[in-house]
């Protein structure tokens, strides 16, 4: 846009009263180097006034520049004067009143302090315009044009080639030749071929990135679980699902279960299986199964039709009432001890009396009588229970038997250990043996039996 003719105050911008106007030509805007002079040389020439100069110079004392103030122009009503950076001999035209405030910067001396936040990110600067920067990656070399914002900021820049590359690199942990990369509902697939099998799948990404866990195609991942369920004598039924799989034991019984369980190192068990188990072995007894309690323990109705728990059903021993009383030859037991001149008995169940009666520890003359042997505790028990009913009335204070055992054992009641006297309830207070000697024959003989169930 050529101009001519006297600019004159009242038709233009009032310029600061500091400015001088000249009449010339206006050529052109073009504020570069090399065209600065013919631009200058075809401008209303203006002298700056020295109060204005001096402001500009101590706005600009920090930088190393001339500013050429007899070559002062008028450029679209403004004051303009050339200035040059002395390092790099580049001049150019700016603006009086930006100078006054300190508003100048080298292009080259920006470009070189772009260059080296540039450097410092791994990237070098190639070229640059006002508002984006061409650098190229130093560790991929890969180039991108970057906003000369964020490569100014304080966040590293991203660099697309270097995230290929790390694509490319967590792929190849898992034996995968990578392809591709998106996103879909936020989550970064990598699509990529297997090398195992050739096939090609898309991946989540952060399963490959966060490195836990192997990763295998779908159709490397379904031979290893039909070869692994084939281990274990299983069969896969449906290996689609991605977190369990359906697989059928060799009787026919169908479950579903975790891959990870599936291709571990411990065997699978078909639960169907292992009750069937169970309830042949309570069968051969007499007895039913009605549930596992936990993993050990089972619940069964005894042949008496009382409800039962044992955890030694698979191994047989157990009785057929109370609990876990095992199938094991037991004695009744009588042992007479005289102490301080005075004769005390205790009845009791063993499986070994004699080792029993040494393990208590009494003090005074004790001699060991078996009363009976029985097939098993249970039933040795219940003739204890039924000598003990019928002397009740006749125990002994426990005080008076703490003074003749020895034998402390530890008791857990309520999850609380507590030190206590073995056996010191079950002694009694009598001078001879007659009375529990008919106890054991009517017991034997059948007469009052029911009286203890
Ligand atoms: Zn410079
Ligand atoms: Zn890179
Ligand atoms: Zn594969
Ligand atoms: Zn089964």
């Amino acid at each position: 846009m050529a101009r001519s003719g006297l600019i004159t105050l009242t038709e233009k911008k009032i310029p600061p009263p500091s400015c001088q106007l000249f009449l010339v030509e206006h050529v052109g805007r073009n504020t570069m180097k090399n065209d600065y002079l013919l631009e200058v040389s075809g401008h209303p020439k203006r002298k700056v006034s020295k109060a204005l100069q001096d402001k500009c110079i101590s706005a600009l004392v920090t930088k190393n520049v001339e500013i050429l103030w007899n070559d002062a122009v008028v450029i679209r009503d403004n004051s303009r004067v050339p200035i040059k950076c002395l390092k790099h001999n580049s001049i150019t035209v700016r603006s009086v009143y930006d100078l006054a405030r300190g508003k100048y910067d080298c292009w080259h001396c920006a470009t070189d302090r772009q260059s080296t936040v540039a450097n410092y990110k791994n990237l070098t600067l190639l070229s640059r315009t006002s508002s984006t920067a061409l650098v190229r990656c130093n560790i991929c070399t890969h180039e991108s044009t970057v906003r000369l914002s964020s490569l100014l900021g304080s966040n590293n820049v991203d660099c697309e080639g270097c995230r290929v590359e790390k694509y490319k690199s967590n792929c190849e942990k898992f034996n995968i030749t990578y392809n591709s990369v998106f996103r879909k509902n936020g989550i970064v697939y990598v699509n990529g071929k297997c090398n195992g099998c050739l096939t090609t799948t898309d991946y989540v990404y952060s399963r490959l990135s966060n490195g836990k866990r192997y990763v295998f195609c779908n159709t490397c991942s379904g031979a290893r679980h039909h070869e692994a369920a084939k281990q274990k004598y299983f069969t896969v039924l449906d290996n689609n699902i991605a977190s369990s799989i359906e697989i059928q034991c060799k009787n026919g019984h169908s479950m579903s279960i975790n891959s990870s369980i599936l291709l571990g190192k411990s065997n699978i068990i078909c639960k169907e299986c292992r009750t069937d188990k169970y309830k042949k072995a309570l069968m051969e007894k007499g007895c039913t199964f009605l549930r596992f309690v936990n993993q050990k323990v089972v619940e069964f109705i005894g042949t008496e039709g009382e409800i039962l728990q044992s955890q030694t059903i698979l191994s047989g021993k157990f009785a057929t009432k109370s609990g876990n009383r095992w199938k094991q030859k037991t004695s009744v037991y009588l042992i007479l001890n005289k102490y301080n001149e005075q004769i005390f008995i205790k009845i009791g169940t063993a499986i070994n009396p004699d080792k029993r009666r040494k393990e208590l520890k009494i003090a005074g003359e004790a001699t060991l009588k078996i009363l009976a042997t029985f097939e098993t505790r249970y039933e040795a028990d219940k003739l204890e229970k039924f000598i003990h009913k019928n002397l009740d009335g006749m125990r002994l204070d426990q005080l008076i038997a703490s003074n003749f055992l020895g034998r402390i054992i530890n008791r857990k009641r309520n999850g609380i250990i507590s030190p206590a006297l073995d056996g010191k309830t079950e002694w009694f207070d009598l001078q001879d043996t007659s009375l529990v000697d008919k106890l054991v024959k009517d017991y034997l003989n059948g007469i009052n039996t029911s009286s203890t169930d």
